[in-house]
């Protein structure tokens, strides 16, 4: 019997069958043979959630052969694309059909449709907007309840185009994803170590001017790495050399390592190697700049496994949020760096941006670690500033304290009704933040 774990190892299952359909078709048949026995189906990404939205029951679906681009549209500027397919492998294929996706989050391991079910997002400045992949999503192929097949488009059940596309999981098996895409783009991306102060102060007139805005802070210290990325205009030249795939996994890697945290805070304590230990990290992290295809600019590697928590909080809120975070995670001693982001207000039913403007904090400790004290009291905090969580990362939130949370909760849940009244595609975490 084969054992499912999530990437960072906090959830385990073991389900019964395990089914790697080739086709559209082949989903329906196991959707129906399930249905007549009353067999719950989960169909899972890369597992790189850190909740246990991903985690099966009975029958665990592989995506694995549901990858590739089906089609694409240049008039409309859009593809399709098998809901399988790993984000790393559509962004190439993407940039060797001269197109690319708007943004994207840090990595590009997961699936197309494990990454927007959850509500994955990048940064986005309020000069470029959205950040979330499921506002890129125009259309989808979806596999109901009974095995019926849904193609949803803005024209033809929009409704289910609407909440499938961050739809947890709940409402079926996605299929077929049409994505709006653009013509291929370079990011430059400056990083540059702050002090919090600046940091906090000048955010809004940073998240104004530029498009992808990253903040990392290093608890224990006043430190932030700030990361800013540009479009290059089309035919302008490079600002500055590309780095090479090696000179950017060993500064990512310090970055998630939290090195350059233990590092910061050296300084805290012992300010006579304040010189030497910021020049050693603006070498590693701060001062770079490169350019570079934007999915090879917004994505990195994370080799290091942890543990995560994010919340959006209304970017009315950033500051305090951001501050009483601050004093969390300095009383407990963290040594991974907080994560700052944002969006701009979404339309995605379920997405933690939704209706508007947005402050993703996340705060994250090595997978070795007990997270359960820090992030509880980041969640107390984060969630009394109206914040949401991150469907895809660790929190306790119920169903009771998310309905008054997402304006159109009750929407979602009327159409899991109608697409899954025998609730096929339940789990354990479904029943907790969704209900029975
Ligand atoms: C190192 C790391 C970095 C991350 N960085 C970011 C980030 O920058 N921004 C961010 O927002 N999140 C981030 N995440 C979270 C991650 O993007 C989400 O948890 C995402 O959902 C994981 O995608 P997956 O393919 O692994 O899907 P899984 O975790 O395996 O599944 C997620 C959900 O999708 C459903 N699903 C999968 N395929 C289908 C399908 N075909 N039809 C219907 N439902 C389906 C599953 O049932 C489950 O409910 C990160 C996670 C890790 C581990």
């Amino acid at each position: 019997m084969s054992t499912w774990q999530n990437w960072a190892g906090l959830e385990t299952a073991t389900p019964v069958r395990v089914e790697h359909p080739a086709d559209e078709a082949a989903v329906v048949a196991l959707v129906r043979r399930a249905a007549r026995t009353g067999a719950r189906v989960k169909v899972v990404g890369s597992g790189h959630s850190f909740s246990a939205v991903a985690a099966p029951e009975d029958t665990l679906v592989r995506p694995d052969r549901l990858s590739g681009i089906l089609a694409v549209d240049r008039a409309a500027g859009t593809v399709e694309v098998l809901a399988g397919t790993p984000l790393h492998v559509l962004g190439d294929d993407l940039a060797r059909l001269g197109l690319s996706l708007s943004n994207l989050g840090d990595i590009d391991a997961q699936t197309l449709a494990g990454a927007i079910s959850t509500g994955t997002h990048g940064t986005g400045g309020h000069g470029r907007g959205l950040a979330g992949l499921a506002t890129q999503v125009v259309g989808l192929r979806l596999v109901t309840g009974d095995g019926t097949v849904l193609r949803a488009t803005p024209d033809h059940h929009a409704d289910v185009l609407d909440h499938a596309r961050l739809g947890l999981g709940a409402l079926g098996v996605l299929t077929a994803v049409t994505l709006a895409v653009e013509p291929a783009f370079r990011l430059s991306a400056v990083e540059e170590v702050v002090g919090w102060d600046t940091m906090l102060g000048g955010m809004a007139e940073r998240l104004a001017a530029h498009d992808h805005v990253d903040t990392y802070w290093f608890p224990g210290t006043d430190r932030c790495l700030l990361r800013i990325s540009d479009r290059v205009p089309a035919g302008g030249p490079d600002p500055s050399p590309v780095p090479s795939a090696r000179e950017r996994l060993v500064a990512d890697e310090l970055l998630a390592y939290g090195a350059l945290g233990v590092a910061t805070a050296l300084t805290a304590r012992v300010p006579r190697l304040a010189g030497p230990v910021n020049r050693v990290v603006g070498r590693l992290a701060g001062g770079r700049a490169y350019t570079d295809t934007s999915h090879r600019v917004l994505t990195s590697t994370r080799r290091v496994r942890f543990r995560e928590m994010e919340h959006g909080v209304p970017m009315a809120a950033a500051a305090e949020a951001l501050a009483a975070v601050r004093a969390i995670a300095d009383r407990h001693r963290v040594g991974f760096p907080v994560e700052v982001r944002s969006a701009g207000a979404e339309d995605v039913p379920l997405s933690p941006a939704y209706g508007r403007e947005t402050c993703y904090v996340a705060v994250h400790v090595h997978r070795s670690v007990d997270h359960a004290p820090y992030f509880a009291e980041v969640e107390t905090a984060l969630a009394a500033l109206d914040g949401r969580p991150h469907w895809g990362k660790v929190h306790r939130r119920q169903a009771a304290d998310l309905a008054p949370a997402y304006p159109r909760f009750a929407d979602f849940l009327a159409l899991r009704d109608r697409l899954d009244p025998q609730r096929m595609f339940a789990n354990a975490y479904l029943r907790r933040v969704l209900g029975p």
